[in-house]
C-alpha cells in the first residue's frame, strides 16, 4: 500500500524530533551531528536563538498579505541583498526551482524586448543541478531525473564543464545566456575555475547573452565568501538564490543587474507568497547574522582548517577517501568505497552527510560550527573510515 506521503524520496529511518545548533535528537533519543545542515539550508544551525525570536516576534505580527501592497520587510531586504552583490534588483519566491524558473523568464525576456526574440536558448552543463521543476529539470539534463516526464523542455544544450571551447561552438543565433553553478553540489562537488568563468564572462560580452550563475546552494556564505562567485572575481548578470537564505525558511529570489532585468516590469511574473513579511522577516534575520563583520571570514578560516583535517584524512585512510573537493563549508570527500556505505557507517556512528555525484559525500557542517564542532566531525569520520579498513581485512 502507497504510504500516505507520496513515496519519492529513499528515506533515513529516523525521526527528529529537535535541534539545536549543529546536532539533531531524534525521538528515539539518538544524538547526531548535522553536516548535511538540511542540504546547504541550515546556514545557522537548527533553532538559532536570535531567528527564533525573529520568527517568533514576526508571526505574531504580520504573515501574508500579497504582493498586491508593498512589503516592508521585503523593501529591506531586496536593498540589503543588493547593495551586498552584483545585483540591482531582485524578485522573491520560494525554493530554489522558482528562482531558476524565473531567471529563465528574465534572460528570454531580455533578449526578446532587445529585438532578439529568437534567443531562447541556455547553454549548461554536464552533471549540473538547477532543480525538478520541468524547466529546472531540463537544464539540469540529468536522463535520470527526466525519464518517463515527456520530452524534455525546448531551449537547454549541455557542454561539459571548464571547456570553454566546446561553450564557443555551442553558440548560434538561438542562444540566450549560460547557466553555471560556481561550485556544482549535486554532482560531486566540481568547481568551475576562475578562468573558466572569466572565459564565459568574455562569451556573454562579446555574444550579448546574460550570464547566470545558480548560487542556490554556493551563496550566503557557505564557500567562505558571501557569494560563491566573488573567488572568481566574475560577476554574473542574473543569479539564482536560496537554500541558505531562510536557514530553513523557505525563502528564494533570482537578482539581476539592471540592464538585464529590463523587460521585467508590471504583470510579467508574479508568486502568491513570495517575499511574504514573514519570510523576508526571518531572511532579514538570518542577513543580519552573516553580515556580522567577520562571520563569513570566520567561516573562510575554519574551512581551511576543515580542509586540513579532510585531507588528513585522506592521507590516513586511502582505502575509504581518496580526495577533498571544495573550500568553505562546501566540502566533499571522493570515498574509494561505496558513498552510499559511507554515509550509513557514519550515520550509525551519530553523524549526518550526503552523498552527491561521482562517488563524493557532501561534508556542510552549519555554518556556526566552530572548531571543536568540527573535530567532533572529522573524528567520527577517521572511525567511520577506520572501520572499513577492519573490515576488508
Ligand atoms: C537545491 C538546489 C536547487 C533547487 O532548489 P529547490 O529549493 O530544491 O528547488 C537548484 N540549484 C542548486 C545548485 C541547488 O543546490
Amino acid at each position: 500500500m502507497i504510504t500516505a506521503v507520496m513515496p519519492t524520496y529513499g528515506r533515513k529511518d529516523v525521526v527528529f524530533e529537535r535541534g539545536e545548533g549543529c546536532h539533531l535528537y531524534a525521538a528515539d533519543g539518538r544524538r547526531f551531528l548535522d553536516f548535511t545542515s538540511g542540504i546547504a539550508v541550515n546556514a545557522l544551525g537548527h533553532c538559532h536563538p536570535y531567528l527564533v525570536k525573529a520568527l517568533a516576534e514576526q508571526g505574531a505580527k504580520l504573515w501574508h498579505t500579497s504582493n498586491l501592497f508593498r512589503i516592508g520587510n521585503g523593501e529591506r531586504l531586496a536593498e540589503r541583498l543588493v547593495a551586498n552583490s552584483f545585483a540591482d534588483t531582485l524578485f522573491f519566491c520560494n525554493s530554489g526551482a522558482e528562482a531558476i524558473e524565473g531567471g529563465i523568464k528574465l534572460i528570454r525576456k531580455y533578449q526578446y524586448v532587445n529585438g532578439k526574440p529568437k534567443r531562447y536558448k541556455l547553454i549548461c552543463f554536464s552533471a549540473a543541478f538547477h532543480g525538478r521543476s520541468l524547466n529546472a529539470l531540463a537544464a539540469t539534463g540529468n536522463e535520470k531525473y527526466l525519464e518517463g516526464f515527456g520530452p524534455a523542455n525546448p531551449g537547454y544544450k549541455h557542454a561539459p564543464l571548464n571547456n570553454a571551447n566546446v561553450v564557443r561552438d555551442m553558440i548560434d543565433d538561438e542562444v540566450a545566456g549560460i547557466l553555471v553553478e560556481p561550485i556544482q553540489g549535486e554532482g560531486g562537488i566540481r568547481s568551475a575555475t576562475p578562468e573558466f568563468l572569466r572565459t564565459l564572462r568574455a562569451i556573454c560580452d562579446e555574444f550579448g547573452l546574460l550570464l547566470f550563475f545558480d548560487e542556490i546552494h554556493t551563496g550566503f556564505g557557505r564557500t567562505g565568501k558571501l557569494w560563491g562567485y566573488e573567488w572568481s572575481g566574475v560577476k554574473p548578470d542574473v543569479a539564482a538564490i536560496a537554500k541558505g537564505m531562510g536557514s530553513g525558511f523557505p525563502v528564494g529570489a533570482f537578482m539581476a543587474t539592471e540592464a538585464a532585468a529590463k523587460g521585467m516590469v508590471p504583470g510579467t511574473h508574479g508568486s502568491t507568497y513570495g517575499g511574504n513579511p514573514l519570510a523576508t522577516g526571518v531572511a532579514n534575520a538570518v542577513l543580519d547574522v552573516i553580515l556580522q563583520p567577520g562571520f563569513v571570514d570566520g567561516v573562510h578560516e575554519r574551512g581551511l582548517y576543515l580542509t586540513r583535517g579532510l585531507e588528513a584524512l585522506v592521507a590516513k585512510h586511502r582505502h575509504a577517501f581518496d580526495e577533498v573537493r571544495g573550500r568553505g563549508f562546501l566540502q566533499g570527500l571522493r570515498c574509494v568505497v561505496p558513498s552510499g556505505e559511507m554515509v550509513d557507517r557514519l550515520m550509525s556512528l551519530g553523524m549526518l552527510v550526503v552523498g552527491a555525484g561521482e562517488n563524493v559525500i557532501r561534508v556542510f557542517p552549519p555554518l556556526i560550527a566552530d572548531k571543536a564542532t568540527l573535530d567532533e566531525g572529522l573524528a567520527i569520520l577517521d572511525k567511520a573510515a577506520a572501520s572499513f579498513a577492519t573490515k576488508a581485512a
